[in-house]
């Protein structure tokens, strides 16, 4: 979908707005702010996450995590298997009245425990999920992609917006250290401004699934991997890029891949004659890795995008910072966000920012030529840059 310069600065308003509404909006609650900027007991209140879609990785990263944070619990799901709702009742001691199926997903309306509905399903479904949710008056997390097409991403942060609850992306890398150490490497030019950008991110994917089916993924390795090379360009140089260039690569298996790329080469090209290298596919094992380089030194990330066991080295020497629980500090930021009505640093809008660079990059690929990103929203998370 195409985006003009307008639609940009609607985009912009539409933030801008957003911020005036939330806060208005707030304005009621705020009737007991200073109790809760007190730290008094609303704020201590652990509020209630239902999860949409029990997969693979509901299942092993997002209800462990549930059961080490501290501002919010597992206190519903969203199911369509039966077996799973009994299974997930049991493990996490999950009342009746607390469980869903897709049909009566929208009788959550009427339940006050919970607070938070995170949409963990195949990314074609995440934008009637979200919608829905917002209609039902809850505050929402969505995985990324946060949709398969930018209409699809400003319907979602319009409808949360008209609820005047917040919205947050799932890019749980903004609260882990090392992806944060290089946010404030680059964007506070420790080595200088970053002039060159490579990060590779993907997998061998051997099977049909939902990820090679269109359909339900809007696209291949760039819509899964890729999103993280295009995340850590982007906050580690601290800019939207204003152009890209993009190819496809070869494809070794179009049984398997005969709806979606099997890899992608593309380069970002920034205001200031810096560039990014990004590559994805799922014909090869990539560890996950960010580099920037400036002018006095470098800094690296290999793994750079796992959930844990991620090493950084910069031209001093190594980074040395611990590895957490990412999916659990992500949760807990939100949860905060919202007890404390402030805004989180992983808001839609970025979510949307991103799927407008995801299909400047297929479009890119598709006609060879280079394509201008300027209309982009221009949104950034300098939280760790300090500034
Ligand atoms: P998965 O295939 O393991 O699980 C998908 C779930 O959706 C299953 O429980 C399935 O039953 C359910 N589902 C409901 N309707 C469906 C339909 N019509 N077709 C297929 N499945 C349907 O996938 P996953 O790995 O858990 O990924 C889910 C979402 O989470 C995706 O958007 C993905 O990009 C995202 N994700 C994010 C991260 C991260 O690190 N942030 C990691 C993995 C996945």
């Amino acid at each position: 979908m195409k985006t003009s310069a307008n639609s940009s600065r609607r985009d912009f308003l539409r933030t801008l707005s957003l911020g005036t509404g939330a806060s208005l909006a707030g304005a009621a609650a705020l009737a007991k702010p200073l109790r809760w900027l007190a730290g008094g007991p609303a704020a201590d209140r652990q509020l209630g996450v239902a999860l949409v879609g029990l997969g693979g990785y509901s299942t092993g990263q997002l209800a462990p995590a549930l059961q080490q944070t501290k501002r919010c619990r597992l206190a519903g799901i969203v199911t369509g298997t039966p077996a799973k709702a009994a299974q997930w009742k049991q493990q996490y001691n999950i009342p009746d009245k607390n469980i869903y199926d897709y049909k009566t997903f929208d009788r959550i309306i009427d339940n006050p425990a919970i607070d938070i509905v995170y949409v963990v399903l195949p990314n074609a479904l995440h934008a009637e999920y979200v919608v829905r949710a917002a209609q039902a008056g809850k505050h929402v997390i969505c995985e990324k992609p946060l949709a398969t097409s930018v209409a699809d991403a400003r319907r979602m942060v319009a409808a949360v917006q008209k609820a005047g609850k917040k919205f947050s992306v799932g890019y749980r890398l903004h609260f882990e250290p090392h992806n944060r150490e290089m946010m404030r490497l680059g964007q506070q030019q420790v080595f200088g401004p970053v002039r060159h950008l490579a990060a590779d991110n993907g997998f061998k994917v051997n099977n049909p699934s939902w990820r090679v089916n269109r359909a339900l993924s809007g696209g291949g390795p760039l819509m899964d991997m890729g999103i993280y090379c295009v995340q850590g360009c982007l906050y580690t140089k601290g800019q939207v890029p204003v152009s890209v260039t993009a190819k496809f690569t070869p494809n070794p298996d179009p049984a398997l891949f005969k709806d979606v790329e099997a890899g992608l080469n593309w380069q970002f090209q920034f205001a200031d004659g810096a560039v990014a290298d990004c590559r994805t596919s799922y014909t090869e094992n990539m560890n996950g890795r960010l580099r920037a380089e400036g002018p006095k030194g470098w800094a690296e990330l290999a793994p750079a995008f796992g959930y844990g066991g991620l090493q950084g080295r910069t031209s001093q020497g190594p980074m040395n910072l611990p590895n957490i629980n990412q999916q659990a500090a992500q949760m807990d930021d939100f949860a905060d966000c919202i007890l404390r009505n402030r805004p989180t640093r992983v808001p839609g809008e970025m979510g949307l920012r991103d799927v407008q660079l995801l299909e400047a990059i297929y479009r890119a690929a598709e006609t060879g030529q280079k394509v201008a990103t300027t209309d982009v929203l221009q949104l950034i998370d300098r939280t760790s840059a300090g500034k």
